[in-house]
């Protein structure tokens, strides 16, 4: 169903909070953009370009990928015809300099208008990303006990095969949340003092999670 959402908004909140998942599905009902940093570092990885191989190792480890290189990415990206009046940004910023940048390269009235933290017990983040598949085709995200595809392994939407992420491995995982705690989760204090901050209890399902979500994001 369509919804009207003109908000330039941040989803905040560690790996497996639900940010992909959701950020994906109301930009698609309201239709702006959608503009995750992992996603596109992927694409880079997969297309095998320069940018990609650097990546790689930072991903696979389950570290950040340096300030400046994903600054560039967003800044680019951010400029492009589609993103000038809405869009939701899942995974950026992750660190205070890629916050700082943000702020740099949006002034007035093209300024952040919402950040949402996506609150979930570290402990259920591990079991949501240990059970993570994406469709390699389409990229839906399902999960092996919280959300089965109808035929293992295969994706309902569109036939496509399913993989598990490689830095959706226990070690990574460990890594990813490690990272989230010490240079992320200091974005909360960032955000709040700036007046922007909403939280959101995100340790529900994904339909009582949307619908909440739309009205914080109006
Ligand atoms: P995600 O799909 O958002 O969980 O991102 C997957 C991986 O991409 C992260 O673990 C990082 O290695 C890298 N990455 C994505 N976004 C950023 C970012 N804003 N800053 C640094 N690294 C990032």
């Amino acid at each position: 169903m369509a919804v009207a959402v003109r908000a330039r908004c941040v989803f905040l909140g560690a790996p497996g909070a639900g940010k992909g998942t959701q950020a994906k599905k109301v930009a698609e009902a309201a239709s702006i953009a959608h503009i995750s940093t992992g996603d596109m570092l992927r694409a880079q990885v997969a297309a095998g370009t320069p940018l990609g191989a650097e990546a790689k190792s930072f991903m696979d480890a389950g570290k950040l990928v340096p300030d400046q290189v994903i600054i560039a990415m967003v800044q680019a990206r951010i400029a492009e015809p589609d993103a000038r009046e809405a869009w939701i940004l899942d995974g950026f910023p992750r660190t205070l300099p890629q916050a700082q940048a943000l702020d740099g390269t949006l002034s007035g009235a093209s300024a952040v208008s919402h950040v949402i933290y996506f609150d979930v017990p570290e402990s259920v983040l591990v079991g949501r990303l240990t059970g993570r598949r994406t469709c390699g085709k389409c990229g839906a995200i399902w999960h092996v006990d919280n959300h089965p595809t109808k035929v293992a392994d295969v994706c309902d939407n569109c036939g496509g095969g399913l993989v598990q992420r490689s830095d959706d491995r226990l070690e990574a995982i460990t890594q990813r949340l490690e990272q989230y705690r010490t240079l992320t989760a200091p974005l909360l204090a960032y955000y709040r003092e700036r007046g922007v901050l909403r939280e959101i209890d995100a340790n529900r399902s994904p339909s009582v999670v949307y619908e909440e979500l739309l009205n914080l994001m109006q």
